[in-house]
């Protein structure tokens, strides 16, 4: 039916998933000492933002991956203010976004050459 139609389309996180994000989040303050990426003001880590350089949009989803949009490459450690500071939307940064994406897609080994 249509509502189970819908269902399929939106992802639910699974406790598994949902528990792997917050030990991603929490590896990724780690490394960036609880400062954000951008102004390098201490952050805390509940109120740290997990900010996507490639939108975690479903239509890059479909083009890139889920492997690509949440890799730790494509997110930084920000206060809320700088959040917006790490958009790398391909729709107006087409070639730094190609250029960050592939550099993920070496890491994962995707790319022969
Ligand atoms: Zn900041």
């Amino acid at each position: 039916m249509e509502c189970s139609e819908k269902n399929r389309m939106k992802h639910k996180p699974t406790a598994r998933e949902k528990l792997a994000a917050q030990e991603q989040k929490e590896r990724m303050y780690c490394k960036a000492r609880g400062r954000c990426y951008h102004c390098g003001k201490p952050v805390s880590l509940a109120g740290c933002h997990l900010a996507h350089r490639v939108p975690a949009h479903l239509k890059y989803i479909k083009k890139y991956g889920r492997a690509v949009i949440y890799h730790e490459d494509n997110m930084d450690i920000t206060c809320p203010d700088c959040n917006y500071l790490s958009l790398l939307d391909p729709a107006s940064c087409p070639v730094e976004a190609a250029e960050l994406v592939e550099q993920i897609e070496i890491k994962l080994g995707r790319r022969r050459d």
